[in-house]
């Protein structure tokens, strides 16, 4: 890269690197420039351009040469990424391949990864809620987590920041489970999800389904169309990328919107071995890289580091990042660098059908879904487990009657499948697991990647207060279809290993403590302080809501701050 910035010393220097440029980095790209500050964006992966880079968008089925799945061979040789959701021939390429990169299972982890610009961002649900202030007591207050050093009032205006920012559609429902934001109207519930709505409500006043909030632009407000994006066209065709922008991603938002400052630059296919710091200084100055395709070696400069990674990667590059000072990796003074890593709980869902209602129907592809907001352990300990969890819930009508007079086969069969059938509906649990020191990550002593990286060992698992919540959890949801009159009710547990949840954090917790935390209230690595980390390493608690939005949050507050002490010249 010829034009990049050079100081005296003939170093590539910047005021700013962002390490990720998936959910968390695009937001720290776009905060930093925007602020003024020259940024450089290290991404590991290739570039991806908005609309340009989504090969399959406008495919139709019948064009894929599998007609979307994916080849017996390929499945052999893959078997962890095609487990994750949504993974099909349509999304294959903003996957990684088991192979390309591995690392080491001591207890099984699937960890779901997309190495590109954008990083997960392109291919993520989208489900947008706000953490309860709950969230962030109750852990410490119920004894199974450390204080957080923030509550919810000093995101809240950060959580608003961000929806306004990327759009986020969801209704005004007053729950305190599940607080408010900047919404655009949702999309329509349909009859049976309305009804089930209705009875449960009738049934349990505390219990509320309704619509999830998700990052879907329903009504374009200018901000959006100034980000060249437009109303999201119900095709549900999302992890392909859209070329409308209907949904956020770093690639349609955040990049493109830090590059219009001029002040960004993006180096796709480097991947950071680690931060560099230096002793005299007391502080990081800069980050060691190693371009993936010629495996040269560069030192980028900067007074302000940013890590977005995603949660076990910056973790890896964090215990990679030894010196003198910290031999067991940057700011690791405790040994707790690495450990508490936790997930959600997506273990459970429960399955029914609703008679009736055969004269209703629904308009286009609704990419959404509703949420039943965590009644569970609020404001005490009720349960024979810790934490709470949210339900998602869909409704659907089937595609014809099941099979006919032939079975599923022939042209009667296939006419049956032109006609909508019956409904079915569904409920999934994402439940809070509590952080744990047994839970963690570490290096491998003594193997590597095709870069000379070591390779990350996942010691990580599910525990008994997991196997609790489950119960719970289909107990109660089976209850709510029954009373709801739903037929064919089955309970469903599908034994997945942590990691599919695809919401894996901790690892450089928060805390106010520096003897039990690795980062302070402002994501401020508490021994280096021009080391910040904002994506899911940071949580200190798992919370039930999706965590994505919250890490976009933390993210745009921990980048105006670090501009701030930039320019006072603290840091
Ligand atoms: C199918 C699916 C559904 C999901 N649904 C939801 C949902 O509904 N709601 C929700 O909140 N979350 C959801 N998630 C999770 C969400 O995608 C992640 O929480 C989010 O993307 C994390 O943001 P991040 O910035 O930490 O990481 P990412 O978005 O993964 O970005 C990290 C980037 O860093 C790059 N990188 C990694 N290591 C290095 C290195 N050493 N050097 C340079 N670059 C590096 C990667 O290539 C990547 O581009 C879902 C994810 C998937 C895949």
């Amino acid at each position: 890269m010829p034009d990049e910035p050079k100081n005296t010393a003939g170093e590539f220097t910047y005021d700013a690197i962002v390490i990720g440029s998936g959910i968390s980095g695009g937001w720290a790209a776009k905060e930093l420039c925007e602020q003024g500050l020259k940024t450089l964006v290290l991404e590991r992966g290739r570039d991806v351009q908005h609309i340009k880079d989504y090969p399959t968008a406008t495919m139709d089925p019948w064009e894929f040469k599998h007609r979307g799945e994916m080849t017996k061979a390929f499945l052999k040789e893959n078997p962890l990424i095609s487990r994750a959701a949504g993974y099909g021939e349509d999304d294959a390429h903003f996957f990684v391949k088991d192979k390309d990169h591995p690392y080491i299972q001591e207890k099984p982890f699937d960890w779901i990864r997309g190495y590109q610009v954008g990083g997960k961002s392109l291919t993520w649900g989208r489900a947008c809620q706000r953490w309860s202030k709950y969230e962030f007591e109750n852990p410490a207050r119920f004894g199974y987590g450390i204080e957080w050093p923030i509550g919810y009032d000093d995101v809240a205006p950060w959580y608003s920041h961000v929806e306004k920012f990327i759009g986020v559609c969801g209704n005004k429902d007053g729950i305190e489970a599940m607080p408010d934001g900047e919404f655009l109207p949702p999309f329509d519930m349909n009859a049976v999800q309305g009804h089930i709505s209705k009875k449960i409500k009738d049934n349990y006043p505390d219990r509320h389904l309704v619509h999830a909030r998700w990052a879907h632009i329903t009504e374009p407000k200018q901000i959006h169309i100034d980000q060249g994006r437009v109303k999201c066209m119900a095709r549900n065709l999302c992890m392909r990328g859209c070329p409308f922008g209907g949904y956020f991603s770093s690639v349609s938002s955040t990049l493109p919107w830090a590059k219009k400052t001029g002040n960004l630059t993006i180096r796709p296919f480097s991947v950071v071995h680690s931060v560099i710091y230096d002793e005299k200084l007391g502080k990081a100055t800069g980050v060691k890289v190693i371009d993936t395709n010629t495996k040269e070696e560069f030192v980028y400069k900067a007074r302000i580091i940013f890590m977005n990674a995603s949660a076990l990667n910056t973790n890896l590059i964090l215990l990679n990042s030894k010196s003198n000072r910290f031999p067991n990796g940057l700011g690791n003074d405790n040994g707790l660098l690495g450990k508490y890593i936790a997930f959600q709980n997506y273990r459970a869902s429960v399955t029914a059908d609703m008679d009736g209602f055969l004269d209703r129907y629904y308009f286009g592809r609704n990419p959404t879904e509703l949420i039943l907001a965590n009644y569970r352990n609020l404001h005490k300990q009720e349960t024979d487990y810790k934490g709470g969890f949210t339900t998602f819930m869909g409704a659907y009508r089937n595609r014809g009657p099941k099979e006919t007079a032939e079975g599923e086969i022939g042209g009667a069969y296939k006419d049956s499948l032109t006609e909508p059938g019956g409904w079915s509906a569904y409920m999934y649990l994402q439940g809070e697991t509590i952080p744990k020191a047994s839970n963690y990550v570490r290096l491998s002593p003594d193997k590597k990647d095709q870069w000379g990286i070591p390779l990350l060992i996942t010691s990580v698992e599910y525990d008994d207060n997991d196997e609790r919540m489950i119960k719970d959890f289909l107990t109660q949801t089976a209850d709510m279809f029954e009373k709801a009159g739903c037929t064919n009710i089955q309970k469903h547990e599908n034994k997945q290993a942590p990691g599919l949840d695809i919401h894996e954090m901790g690892g450089v917790r928060m805390g106010k403590d520096p003897k039990t935390s690795l980062l302070n209230q402002w994501n401020q690595l508490h021994l280096c302080k021009n080391v910040f980390v904002t994506d899911g390493a940071c949580m200190t608690t798992t919370g039930n809501q999706s965590p994505s939005i919250l890490y976009m949050a933390l993210t745009a507050r921990a980048a105006t701050y670090a501009v701030g002490e930039f320019k006072k010249g603290n840091i």
